[in-house]
């Protein structure tokens, strides 16, 4: 892509930013995106990924940063949205080198992007990132970082299915309906122990058997193929794996009246979002109900709380019932007044910004005795 295609990209999606990082002697190739800093700093998670070539990895980035500006407004926080990602092979290219190398790249931003862990990146690789610059989240208690965030994610999609249940049932008893969860990994085993809790009655599939069979060992679930998962019958559909999980081959298939969980990207495009609306089946917007495990990083700049990322995650549960109440008002699907309540949040602070003296964006303390 040519400089002119990468500002074209640039202006498409309201970026900032774009930041190449090229070392060859030690083979990095990164790009950080900074979609906006207006309500703060972009903070989003780095990923690696081996991708084609630079024109995939420049519209990934684009794409996810994007996301992350969203999903931080909607989730209150004072962050932008910014994402990075490191051109390469998980399973060989992840090493110590190549991670510092990565870390003086974003050193150098002085805290206008702060990364977490994403796909492909493991909490050892986010330590080498930290040796290098203060600007990293989710980093293991020892450091004075959060640790795992999967435990947020639960509470945080718990406290969205309540908003679900009160809007489709007019209550919030997590055991009176049942769920078909997809994917028992992290997130996924969080929740389903937290269903359990209510005595729900909780399908599972995976693809991996072992994780099944722990669920089902564990928690009492009733296993069910991957496939057979669209087809329980169960009131709450819960995506814990994939992306795209919601396409017209499955809405065909699905008969819930809720669909509500953590993976990110359960769209395949929008247009799935407005056939869930004309059906009737209620949908937390993914960003919104996934937002808890960002909520308990972002807390890690401001001197880490467990207490208060619990408290953020519940949280959750408003923020899902606003979004509801301006779908009504507006008669729009879910996705689309997620869009718009974080659109709007940018908006008041950009005016406030501009009308009143404050402490300019990106003015953020340097987080002390970590690294
Ligand atoms: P994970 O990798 O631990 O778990 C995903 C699980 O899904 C794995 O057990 C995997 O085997 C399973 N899976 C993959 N393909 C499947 C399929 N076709 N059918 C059934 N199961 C399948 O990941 P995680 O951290 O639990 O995250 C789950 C989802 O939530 C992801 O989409 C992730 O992006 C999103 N998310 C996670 C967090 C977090 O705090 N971990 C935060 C926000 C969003």
């Amino acid at each position: 892509m040519t400089a002119t295609g990468v500002f074209e990209g640039m202006d498409a999606g309201g970026h900032e930013q774009v930041v190449y990082c090229n070392n060859p002697r030690i083979g990095l190739r990164a790009i950080v995106a900074i979609h906006d800093t207006t309500l703060g700093p972009a903070l989003g998670g780095v990923r690696m990924w081996p991708y084609d070539d630079g024109d995939a990895a420049l519209m990934d980035v684009l794409r996810l940063s994007r996301g992350m500006t969203y999903k931080n407004a909607l989730a209150g926080l004072e962050h932008g949205g910014g994402k990075a990602v490191i051109v390469g092979d998980p399973a060989v290219d992840r090493t110590e080198a190549r991670m510092r190398c990565f870390g003086r790249f974003l050193d150098s931003l002085g805290g206008r992007y702060i990364t977490a862990e994403d796909v492909g990146m493991t909490a050892v690789d986010m330590e080498y990132i930290l040796q290098e610059t203060p600007w990293v989240t989710g980093t293991h208690e020892y450091r004075g970082g959060s640790g795992d965030p999967s435990p947020f994610t639960a509470q945080g999609t718990l406290a969205g299915i309540r908003a679900c249940l009160r809007e489709r049932f007019g209550h919030v008893d997590i055991g009176e309906v049942s769920y078909a969860v997809q994917g028992a990994g992290h997130v996924g085993t969080e929740l389903i122990s937290r269903l359990r809790d209510h005595d729900a009655r909780v399908f599972v599939c995976d693809v991996d058997p072992e994780r099944v069979q722990r669920a089902v060992d564990e928690f009492g679930c009733v296993p069910v193929d991957e496939e057979a998962i669209f087809d329980t019958g169960a009131e709450v559909f819960v995506p814990c794996a994939l992306g795209g999980v919601i396409n017209p081959e499955t809405l065909s298939r699905l008969r819930c009246d809720i669909v509500a969980g953590a993976a990110n990207n359960q769209l395949a495009t929008t247009a799935d979002g407005d056939e869930l609306h004309r059906r009737g089946i209620v949908y937390a917007p993914d960003y919104a109900i996934n937002a808890g495990g960002v909520m308990n990083v972002s807390l890690e700049m401001k001197g880490y709380s467990a207490e208060r990322a619990h408290a953020m995650a519940e949280r959750i549960e408003d923020t899902i019932s606003a979004i509801f109440e301006r779908a009504r008002a507006e008669a729009i699907p879910t996705w689309l007044a997620a869009d718009r309540l974080a659109e709007a949040r940018i908006a008041e602070r950009a005016v406030l910004r501009s009308s009143a003296p404050a402490t300019p964006a990106g003015a953020i303390h340097v987080p002390s005795g970590r690294g």
